[in-house]
């Protein structure tokens, strides 16, 4: 699946829909550079969700999480992380084993341990235009702008 959005608005409402089709146990490993919107895709997740808090971005902490919405959502920034033999030391199974969504910034540095994720790639084609893939086993069919 493939959209167009012209505002960090419509990258959220894009994020909620994706979340309606999102169970416990579901990864998202992300692809996109600094300020592609990654994060506010995130945000819309964490609407869909149902989560009340604010999401900001996991930059410092490496792994935010919420868990107010219907299931846990876990958002991590994998930045600074050189590989998948790095994920112990962030707790990531921890948080797999407690079954929530886990939402993955620079999932290419730890490409290895996320094999079957959802993958959702952020493209800037503008200062207010992205391009979003959306690619996975998932029936994503339902999800419109
Ligand atoms: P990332 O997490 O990928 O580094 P962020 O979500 O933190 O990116 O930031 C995206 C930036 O791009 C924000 O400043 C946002 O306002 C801006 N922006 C402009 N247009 C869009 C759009 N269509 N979708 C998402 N963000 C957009
Ligand atoms: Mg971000």
């Amino acid at each position: 699946m493939e959209f167009i959005t012209h505002s960090p608005e419509e990258t959220e409402a894009l994020g909620a829909a994706l979340a309606k089709l999102l169970v416990p146990g579901d990864i998202i490993a992300y692809r996109g550079d600094l300020g592609a919107g990654k994060t506010a895709f995130t945000r819309g997740l964490a609407r869909g969700l149902g989560c009340k808090e604010a999401v900001t971005s996991p930059t410092y902490t490496i792994v935010n999480e919420y868990l107010s919405g219907r299931c846990p959502l876990f958002h991590f920034d994998m930045y600074r992380l050189a590989s998948a033999d790095d994920l112990w030391s962030i707790g990531w199974e921890d948080d797999l084993d407690r079954g929530g969504i886990c939402a993955v910034e620079w999932s290419e540095n730890v490409e290895e341990a996320l094999e079957g994720a959802l993958t959702v790639s952020v493209e800037t084609l503008g200062p207010d235009t992205r391009r979003i893939r959306m690619e996975g086993e998932k029936d994503l069919a339902a999800i419109s702008l």
